[in-house]
């Protein structure tokens, strides 16, 4: 990177119009109906349900400030497609438990749209869907053959982008064809946190940060929350919503999710018509590359925010600022001298089978492991997870039935992820080389 792009801001671009801020302190917090560890969209959205439904009592706990998590350092890129296909969901659970998993994908875009219809404040989302790009002739046959199976009704909803169209939805010759989604499309995340935030507290529920959750243990009919500074408190039941950032509170928990570094950048402002011209449709997109790169326009349409796994081992922002610009050129290569002004990153929670989970164990309610895609998604896990609170053991449904797996190995340092990491590039370039053969 040369010296012409520095200074870089390493927080996230969205933290200028909505910064993570404090709650309550850890001396008022005390006893509660539900504690819910973490304050990220699983955490608020779980608090919003159990207080829409009359529960009082509430406390969301974070040991970071209000949705400091990846809840506000995401790509804003709305969509809730299952990374595993019907033909291997009914393999995995049978016919009727994969319909019940695949309704739950169907369900979560609405009741998003749903939750939000309900938020005020301005969050800057545009319902203009998205598009994928095929990394590889096999990918673009792959997205024919999955399109063209599809029920008829639901045919329309998808549109395949010849590689000879490809520009009028992303300008860039990297791609062998496209997939345009309806659905699904671009939001403010810190935005769209803020206006949980917003209310969370008008429904009366109490949001702390700065406040550590270090053990959770059952203590009569509830459970005894102890946390960091050697207080504790007790609470009737209680939400886990840790995802990527779960620590040994609850190691069962963190067996199952593996943090994944994503990182972003965003470029200097441009002309907002030479910038449309880049993705004219404004659309979310990314590709389907194992280690994919996600982009979209800023909410002013004036920057490029690109994101992708840039490292698979940690390495700070001065540095994943210089593999994303790379990335970025060699999709757009008229943007490779253009100054990039903030490079952040966070973390998401991948699982072993790529589903996300709600469920109960040992009493404790959890939701999370989005596996990288997670705004709509973890806004239903938070609201699934807190109906079954208050069902109080109804039998579940979909994705709060299936099993659980636990990542053999694993109990909290990922050392295997940059092995995976090689393992996936080398699989892309392989996908490019055979193209080619
Ligand atoms: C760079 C990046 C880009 C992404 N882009 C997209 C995208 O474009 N589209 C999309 O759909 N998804 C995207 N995601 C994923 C999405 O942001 C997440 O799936 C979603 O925000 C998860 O929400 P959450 O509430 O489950 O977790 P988080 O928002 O991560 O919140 C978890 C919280 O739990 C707290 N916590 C953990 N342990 C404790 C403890 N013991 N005590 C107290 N607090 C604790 C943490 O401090 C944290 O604030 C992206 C993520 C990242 C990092």
């Amino acid at each position: 990177m040369t010296s012409a792009t520095l200074p870089i801001t390493t927080t996230p671009y969205w933290w200028e119009a909505a910064p993570p801020e404090h709650g309550l302190p850890a001396d008022a917090l005390g006893d509660c109906d539900v504690a819910i560890v973490g304050s990220g969209y699983t955490g608020l959205n779980a608090a919003i349900t159990l207080a829409e439904a009359g529960g009082t009592r509430i406390a969301v706990i974070d040991r970071q400030r209000l949705g400091e998590g990846a809840s506000s350092r995401n790509g804003g890129q709305l969509g809730a497609e299952s990374k595993v296909d019907t033909a291997h969901l009914e393999k995995r659970y049978g016919r009727d438990v994969a319909r019940e998993v695949e309704a739950d994908f169907r369900a979560a875009m609405p009741f998003f749209l749903e939750r939000f219809a309900t938020l005020t404040g301005e969050c800057h989302l545009q319902m203009t869907g998205s598009v994928v790009g095929a990394h590889c002739t096999a990918d673009y046959r792959q997205m024919a053959a999955a399109v063209e199976g599809l029920p008829a009704a639901e045919r329309g909803r998808y549109r395949l982008v010849p590689p000879d169209q490809l520009h009028r939805e992303i300008r860039t010759d990297i791609y062998r064809g496209a997939l345009v989604r309806d659905e699904g499309g671009l939001i403010h995340p810190a935005l769209y946190h803020r206006a949980l935030r917003e209310r969370a507290r008008g429904l009366g529920i109490a949001l702390h940060s700065g406040v550590e959750v270090t053990g959770v243990a059952r203590e009569g009919q509830g459970f005894r929350l102890h946390l960091g500074g050697g207080r504790a408190i007790r609470a009737r039941q209680v939400i886990m919503g840790p995802n990527g950032y779960a620590g040994p509170v609850m190691p069962w928990l963190r067996r199952r999710l593996v943090p994944v570094a994503s990182y972003m950048i965003a470029t200097a402002p441009l002309p907002a018509a030479r910038m449309r011209e880049l993705i004219p449709g404004n659309r979310a997109v990314a590709d389907t590359k194992k280690v994919l790169y996600y982009y979209r326009l800023s909410p002013d349409g004036q920057r490029m925010l690109f994101g992708g796994r840039a490292s698979f081992t940690a390495i700070d922002e001065q540095r994943s600022a210089v593999g994303l610009r790379g990335f970025m050129r060699s999709v757009f290569p008229e943007l490779g001298d253009v100054a990039i002004t903030h490079s952040w990153l966070g973390n998401v929670a991948f699982c072993l089978d790529f589903l996300p989970h709600y469920g109960v164990h040992d009493g404790i309610h959890y939701a999370g492991g989005c596996n990288g895609s997670g705004i709509v998604m973890s806004t239903y896990l938070g609201h699934k997870v807190a109906e079954r609170v208050l069902d109080g053991g109804q039998p579940a449904r979909g994705l709060g039935r299936i099993p659980y797996p636990a990542v053999p190995g694993y109990t909290g340092n990922p050392w295997f992820l940059g092995i995976v990491g090689n393992l996936y590039r080398a699989g892309d370039m392989l996908a490019r080389w055979r193209d080619r053969a």
